[in-house]
């Protein structure tokens, strides 16, 4: 999934970029140099809790402290990831897929650096592979540290504000239901529905069958580019789902393999 187009803040400016993706402090990198998103450097995490730092740009906070969890950690004012700066963790959740897509899951795909020594204590055993329904941004104003879950947890202070409208929410099954379907003729002008007929006869024919998920979807997306103002008339204005949306009816399979090993909470 190619990464949303968002500014990236003025704090997390200074980090590494993996594949258009900011490597956050937490990230754990191995000693090749290659970040797994899916793995948390706990060393730095503890770290973050000890000295005050922001988890994902690794700078002090500010008096406004963020975390991100579900109903649970909202309930309990407990998290296991760090707290974070407004701006820092907003950012997060519209660009990183694990948080922006209510339906993302954990990539199965196994951990690449673990078990090397200790710090590392997030692997996909450890975690809940589905995201919860709801995702929020809690904010605050302090926070303790407490032991839990074998480690230092953040007990959060009591929420100034609790906002579950950031993070896309995974539909009920009935809401699922409900969801008003359209057609790609009721969306795209008779030429914009040649060029998907045409593209789903070469997926068809095999002409794609090589090529990474990746590079399928981006070569839809660019021959649906010219008919991006259709997709806006109909509050479509999200290219990129559309076009997967029109690959997984195409029946084009891979979204593991084209999912980036960003598939963790950044
Ligand atoms: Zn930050």
């Amino acid at each position: 999934m190619p990464v949303p187009n968002i500014p990236i803040p003025e704090q997390l400016k200074d980090r590494p970029l993996w594949r258009g993706y900011v490597v956050t402090y937490v990230t754990f990198v191995g000693r090749d140099g290659v970040p797994d998103f899916k793995v948390i450097d706990e060393k730095k995490r503890r770290g973050c809790l000890q000295r005050g730092l922001c988890g994902l740009c690794g700078k002090p906070l500010d008096k406004v402290i963020v975390f991100i969890g579900g109903p649970k950690c909202v309930e309990q004012r407990l998290f296991l990831d760090p707290p974070m700066h407004k701006d820092c963790a907003l950012y997060a959740a519209q660009v990183c897929p694990y948080l922006r897509d209510a339906e993302a899951e954990y990539s199965d795909a196994p951990a690449r650096h673990l078990g090397k020594d200790d710090t590392v204590i997030r692997d996909y055993e450890d975690i809940n592979p589905q995201r919860p329904d709801r995702l929020a941004i809690y904010y605050c104003r302090s926070y303790d540290m407490i032991e839990g879950n074998g480690t230092w947890i953040a007990k959060a202070g009591k929420p100034t504000r609790v906002d579950w409208d950031v993070m896309p929410q995974r539909q009920t099954k009935a809401a699922k239901k409900d969801m008003k379907y359209v057609t790609i003729s009721e969306v795209l002008p008779p030429e914009g529905v040649a060029v998907v007929q045409a593209f789903a006869q070469e997926v068809k024919d095999g002409q794609h069958a090589s090529r990474d998920y990746l590079d399928v979807h981006s070569a839809l997306r660019e021959r649906l580019r010219p008919f991006e103002s259709y997709l806006a008339e109909h509050g479509m204005t999200d290219i990129d789902f559309f076009t997967l949306v029109i690959l997984r009816a195409m029946g084009v399979s891979g979204t593991d393999s084209f999912l980036p090993p960003t598939s963790g909470r950044a």
